[in-house]
């Protein structure tokens, strides 16, 4: 009998083991569909159980070495990937509508740039440009390829699944409906609700989750290499990474900065300070959308700690609560609190609709947060 053994986190161990014991009984189903929060390592477990889907060794699978495991982590193999797509990428010619010895850059080869960042860190949540999608282009070129198959089996992997448009998911949907022999889909997403009903119900689902914060810690300093400074993965940054590498790795750049502006923005709103904070903001260059909502997610974290002080439970930014002082102010109660935690998810949503420009957003709550408490 074959052994299967994939490998991953110790944290995502039972997930694993359901899918090892699906090859192993010869079960696996033709379409799987990855969700869980992001940068926990979902392209990570596709690509693992692609090589092993794929493996031609008699015994453990994946051994890493067989054609079919090099196939599975080959950047070249661009029509193993699907994922969001600018539209003047998607429009870039194909390889095989360029001329021989041509050295203009096709599709292929942006495709393949991809792949390589996602080899290289599959944790990382910044690969994929955030204008982009998966268009019914994208969709028809891999299925255009299966002609060319072959007997071996195939894995194409869909990351980032629920950016599919419209006309991308309902082409995406009859393929499903009527897959080719030897070939398996596996799809991540971070939400499961924004994919079409009817692709979900098509799809065996795994849920993966997030890792321990010791293992944030092990995996972010293992991406960050081995000159990295220790003290740069903060009890602020594991804080805010919530059991994600991916995340880790980007508040390690951010979260003194944005850990800095969200405890001015608490104090300046309590001391009705606005001039200054309104300064503080646009300099913090939080016009766009992501951006500002990337703030207001480090804010509520910390108007959470605040709550989570008061009750004695452990906090999630260590560090930037050990330096505000909350005793210069008036105590703010529970409910004022809660309050102030609905306030700022609700100015997100405010900002994420897009009718009112988020800088807006940010000083009418900076004027409302600790209103009925001032
Ligand atoms: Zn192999």
């Amino acid at each position: 009998m074959i052994n299967y053994r994939l490998n991953g986190p110790a944290s995502q161990e039972r997930q694993r083991i359901r899918v090892m014991a699906a090859l192993r009984e010869n079960r696996f189903p033709q379409a799987i569909l990855i969700d869980g929060p992001a940068g926990i390592g979902k392209k990570a477990l596709a690509m693992e159980i692609a090589k092993a889907l794929q493996c031609t060794d008699g015994n453990e699978r994946p051994c890493g070495h067989c054609f079919g495991c090099k196939m599975a982590s080959d950047p070249g193999v661009t029509d193993n990937w699907v994922f969001p797509m600018e539209a003047k990428e998607v429009q870039t010619r194909s390889a095989d509508s360029v001329s021989a010895g041509s050295t203009a850059r096709t599709i292929q080869d942006i495709k393949q740039e991809y792949i390589e960042q996602i080899v290289a860190n599959p944790y990382r949540i910044d690969i994929f440009s955030a204008g982009g999608e998966i268009s019914v282009n994208l969709i028809r070129t891999m299925t255009g390829s299966f002609a060319m198959k072959g007997d071996r089996v195939r894995v194409v992997i869909v990351a980032e699944a629920d950016r599919m448009n419209d006309s991308a998911a309902n082409a995406f949907l009859k393929t499903l409906e009527e897959v080719p022999p030897d070939t398996y889909f596996i799809l991540t997403v971070s939400s499961r609700d924004r994919l079409l009903q009817t692709i979900r119900s098509r799809c065996l689902a795994l849920h993966l989750l997030p890792l321990s914060d010791a293992e944030v810690r092990e995996e972010t300093l293992r991406m960050l290499g081995p000159d990295a400074d220790e003290e740069s993965v903060t009890g602020d940054v594991i804080g805010l990474a919530v059991g994600s590498p991916g995340k880790a790795l980007y508040y390690v750049e951010h979260a003194r900065e944005l850990c800095a502006l969200a405890s001015d923005f608490i104090v300046k709103s309590l001391r009705n300070d606005y001039s200054e904070l309104f300064e503080a903001l646009a300099k913090a260059g939080l016009d766009e959308v992501a951006e500002a909502n990337g703030f207001l997610e480090v804010l509520s974290f910390l108007v959470s700690d605040i709550m989570r002080r008061e009750s004695g439970a452990p906090l999630r930014l260590p560090d930037t609560m050990a330096k505000l002082d909350m005793d210069a102010f008036p105590r703010i109660d529970a409910t004022a609190l809660e309050i102030a935690l609905a306030t700022v998810q609700e100015t997100m949503s405010r900002i994420a609709s897009r009718r009112t420009a988020p800088m807006m957003c940010l000083q009418s709550l900076a004027i409302k947060l600790f209103e009925g408490s001032k």
